[in-house]
């Protein structure tokens, strides 16, 4: 078994076939000063080829996975269109005498070796895109332009050291079973590209496979068998069968109510990252977004986002949901996420450093923009605002003072908005949780982000794979912070949401239920397997377990009264190994 990381989910069971790399050999072409109006003319003619293809490949690609994600392409076009590029290429074909294909591998390359010496994946990622477009416009240039063949006989796994958007576009999806990459993330364009597609996607796998040798890929597991023996393929036959039945079994429930057998509602909620999660959102039930992490909206890009771009994908969202709560959190980037135009110092401790609501409340420019693009967007739906890292009273007032000046700016302006805009903070920092009660005073609701908040409980660096055996979210102390949350919220009248990952580990609902939360908001594919714990469920049993978890002195008596009640339920939760 080859362990990679996984980029899409799935399981795909087939015969290989191996991409070949597309490097091309140039020859140090020369050319003289005559030539220079020629390399021009040939430069320019394979520019606007390339275009012309790409844009395409992009209305093509837009059938089969959506036009948001097709958009991918435009950032090739852009990189075909950057002056900077452009000229740096030109400026090598008229002072160095270098032919237009020579000039271009040069540009392109060192562009390339850039992005790759940047220590961030989302830039090694782009390095992929700008290797994808310059190889386009070189096979233009050199006049050979084909791809290889795959098999037509049966469908296959494509096995490449890289796999570009455009190339995957190459083929005919029917005929693709799964994609192993050596290069690649899962944020980078040729993952969005899969998921959109429903392709299992492994990537960061190293060895030799040759066309022909059976594979398994598991894309949620991130594991790739090469000429698996007969037992591992009659077993990964049967997960993958019982996999697609689960997904049925628990697509009946998509339209019931999510309440406990006595009544209770619990809102099932989900998280997203942009658009396109929205949409699978909604296909698996969710009843709103608790979550909108606003990150991505920054990044892919070279500089911030203005307030019409954010306002169209805010609006958009708002749309999508049709009147169903849409939660948008502000900026929370630092920490383990960062915007390379931003140009933040290196930190020590970037978790406990410049991120999120601190960065907000220094960079005012930046956060007013945000807050006016989502209070602009409240006009089209039901929108709230969520602050993220919030540890102060002051923290919160600031906040909503700008809030506030975004809304007499925007009132001034003519543009219409929700006065009434709810506001809330997350819970997750322990300094939140001792101040819940005074918090509550300043805010419409609570949602607690468990991620950060066990690892600021534990002192337990959620990034660190060394201590990932430390991060707990079963540990008394998180269980007593949540009481305390839950409490504060209660006695002040708002309502708590959860939106860390333990929202969606069925496991975890009796404590939720014993607490008296509102909403759970989770990834999307989450939903319909917390539903079946929820709706066989009861609120009464929950809240005596948890009070005889609230007994317990460790977290392994915690988990066993979870374990049993689960096993209890016998709801056929995915647990069989191979
Ligand atoms: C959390 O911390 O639980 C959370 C939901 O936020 P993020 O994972 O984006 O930090
Ligand atoms: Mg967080």
């Amino acid at each position: 078994m080859i362990k990679g990381s996984g980029g899409a989910e799935g399981i795909a069971i087939g015969k290989a076939y191996v991409l070949p790399d597309w490097e091309l050999e140039l020859a140090d072409t020369r050319i003289d000063v005559q030539d220079i109006a020629n390399e021009f003319e040939r430069l320019h003619e394979g520019v606007r080829i390339s275009k012309t293809e790409i844009q395409k490949i992009k209305q093509d690609i837009a059938e089969v996975v959506g036009a948001e994600e097709s958009n991918i392409f435009d950032a090739h076009l852009a990189i075909l269109e950057d002056p900077v590029f452009i000229n740096e290429v030109s400026a090598v074909i008229q002072r160095q005498y270098k032919a237009a294909e020579v000039a271009v591998k040069e540009v392109i390359d060192k562009f390339v070796n850039m992005f790759n010496l940047l220590d961030d994946e989302h830039m090694k990622e782009r390095a992929i895109d700008i290797k994808d477009v310059g190889t386009r416009l070189l096979k233009h240039l050199l006049g050979v332009f084909e791809d290889s063949e795959p098999p037509r006989e049966e469908p296959f796994i494509i096995v490449a050291r890289e796999l570009p958007p455009s190339r995957l576009a190459h083929f005919d999806p029917s005929c693709l079973l799964g994609i192993v990459t050596a290069a690649g993330g899962s944020t980078s364009h040729t993952a969005i590209m899969a998921r959109a597609m429903g392709i299992p996607f492994v990537f960061g796998v190293e060895s030799a496979v040759q066309t022909g040798d059976l594979l398994i890929v598991d894309g949620e597991e991130g594991t790739v068998f090469v000429n698996p023996s007969p037992e591992q393929v009659q077993a990964y036959t049967e997960r993958k069968k019982w996999r697609e039945l689960q997904h049925e079994r628990l697509r009946t429930i998509i339209d019931v109510p999510s309440l406990t057998k006595d009544g209770k509602e619990i809102v099932l909620a989900a998280n997203i990252n942009s658009l396109k999660e929205l949409d699978n959102a909604l296909e698996q039930g969710a009843s709103g977004v608790g979550l909108f992490r606003t990150e991505m909206v920054y990044m892919d890009r070279d500089s911030l986002p203005g307030e019409e771009e954010q306002l169209a994908v805010y609006r958009s969202a708002a749309e999508k949901l049709s009147g169903k709560p849409l939660v948008i959190r502000t900026l929370d980037i630092g920490g383990d996420k960062q915007l390379g135009y931003l140009k933040l110092p290196e930190e020590d401790n970037p978790f406990l450093g410049y991120r999120a609501i601190r960065i907000s409340l220094d960079r005012t420019d930046l956060f007013k923009t945000q807050l006016r693009a989502i209070l602009r967007a409240s006009h089209f739906g039901r929108i709230k605002i969520l602050y993220p890292m919030i540890s102060s009273v002051e923290e919160v007032q600031e906040a909503n003072k700008l809030l506030e000046e975004a809304k007499r700016e925007l009132a001034s302006e003519g543009h219409p908005f929700d006065g009434q805009i709810e506001v809330g903070v997350m819970i997750e920092v322990p300094a939140a949780v001792a101040i819940a009660d005074l918090l509550a005073q300043e805010v419409q609701f609570f949602s607690i982000g468990t991620n950060d908040l066990v690892q600021y409980v534990l002192a337990v660096d959620r990034m660190n794979e060394k201590i990932a055996n430390m991060y707990d979210p079963y540990h008394p102390a998180v269980l007593r912070m949540l009481k305390q949350t839950a409490e504060a919220a209660e006695r002040s009248g708002i309502p708590v949401s959860v939106c860390g990952e333990l929202a969606g580990d069925a496991d975890a609902l009796p404590i939720w239920l014993g607490l008296g939360v509102h909403e759970l908001s989770m990834s999307g594919h989450s939903i319909l397997a917390v539903k079946s714990r929820l709706i066989e469920a009861s609120e009464q049993q929950a809240k005596a377990l948890f009070n005889r978890m609230l007994e317990c002195r460790t977290s392994a008596e915690i988990k066993a009264i979870l374990r049993m009640q689960s096993q209890g339920n016998g709801d056929g939760q995915e647990k069989e190994t191979i």
